[in-house]
């Protein structure tokens, strides 16, 4: 394969467009091997871990501008536990998911439990988006906030559907890149390693009052819930500004501070206004560009964060993507099951707009050299 060595001039700072694990800033890691070495390597049972945790959650409900009741949760395993956790404790008798992509169609999968009725699965092509309908007998209304493995951003909008129902969101690269309200869902959750800048390992989530007494209701009932996935217990030890089991510590401390620096910045607004520069960036190069297109059609469900553009048959992505990655700009390979010609770009927080704007100029080069 033809390399093509890019000038130096046209190299962003930062060569990290992942979409998660996804771009710790520098100034991350300072702090992490400055005053973060204080707390790593010590009990998460004593008081400076807990600060921490306690840090955190304020933190969290600081940015997101937490409505009054909701409380931020915590646990251990990401959000693919999530999906397992709500599905021994969250949903009560059967879910309603919208499949618009790979993550929406992982908890559709974790929700079909021997113990739930079947979920009603509303699939969407990639590239377009499902939508939300109120059906009787559905208590939990789920979809992502953006997918990541297309680029399609949905609203959060809560769904009126039964007294009770509620609206559950991943968010897990939308969380700290899009702006919205939390009050329009009952639990907002996400992981911590794309758009936050983090490493992996957690989940947390924002939970209403509505979905505490649903996490309570459920584990009241008698239904085998196993101690590592139990909602009640991570609602229990959150409150304590614990975790069940031990927790990274390495994670909980980059997203403190990753939070830290949204607030300093001007907060969720400031953030949605980075996104939104750093993804206009390539959508308006895309649909100037003589071999790219955005991949999702509609503009108005182009997410913020997660940047997917098809080449024409004239151009093969792979080989962009590699010549790339031999100059350092790593991961914008599409998501591997999509199986498009096409290029994924995260334009996350921690991503300069300029380095975007650089990105640009070396893909053309890369075209136009290969
Ligand atoms: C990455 C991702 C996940 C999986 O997160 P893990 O922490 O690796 O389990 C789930 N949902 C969405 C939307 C994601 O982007």
């Amino acid at each position: 394969m033809a390399h093509v060595t890019l000038p130096r001039e046209i190299l962003p700072t930062d060569g990290r467009f992942g979409c998660g694990p996804s771009k710790v800033r520098a100034d991350q890691i300072a702090a992490l091997v400055g005053p973060g070495l204080a707390v790593l390597g010590t009990s998460h049972r004593q008081a400076p871990v807990k600060k921490l945790v306690g840090s955190v959650r304020a933190n969290l409900g600081e940015v997101f501008r937490l409505p009054d009741g909701y409380e931020v949760i915590l646990g251990n395993g990401g959000s693919s536990a999530f999906w397992d956790a709500a599905a021994f404790g969250l949903i009560e008798r059967r879910s309603q998911n919208l499949v618009f992509g790979e993550f929406g169609g992982k908890f559709a999968a974790a929700a079909a439990a021997p113990w739930l009725d079947a979920p009603d699965v509303r699939k969407a092509e990639p590239g377009t988006r499902a939508v939300a309908e109120p059906v009787e007998g559905v208590d939990v209304y789920a979809w992502t906030h953006n997918e990541t493995s297309t680029g399609v951003a949905a609203p959060v909008e809560r769904v009126h559907g039964d007294e009770g129902a509620l609206t559950v969101i991943d968010a897990t690269s939308a969380a700290g890149g899009i702006d919205f309200s939390v009050s329009q869902s009952d639990v907002y959750y996400f992981a911590p390693q794309k758009n936050l800048g983090s490493d992996g390992g957690l989940w947390f989530a924002f939970v209403s009052p509505a979905a505490v007494e649903r996490i309570e209701r459920v584990a009241a009932s008698g239904r085998y819930i196993p101690e590592f996935l139990s909602l009640k217990n991570a609602l229990d030890n959150s409150r304590l500004n614990q975790t069940l089991n031990t927790p990274a510590l390495t994670t909980l401390y980059l997203l403190d501070n990753q939070l830290d620096w949204i607030i300093g910045n001007g907060g969720l607004q400031w953030a949605d206004a980075r996104t939104h520069e750093s993804s206009a960036a390539l959508y308006d190069w895309a649909e100037a560009s003589s071999y790219a297109t955005p991949f999702v059609a509609d503009p108005a469900d182009r997410s913020p964060v997660v940047v997917t553009v098809d080449f024409d048959d004239s151009v093969d992505a792979a080989a962009v993507a590699a010549n790339l990655r031999g100059n350092g700009i790593v991961d914008t390979e599409p998501y591997r099951k999509l199986g498009r010609n096409q290029l994924r770009v995260a334009t996350f927080v921690s991503i300069e707009p300029d380095d975007v704007r650089q990105l640009i100029r070396c893909i053309d080069y890369i075209v136009e050299n290969l």
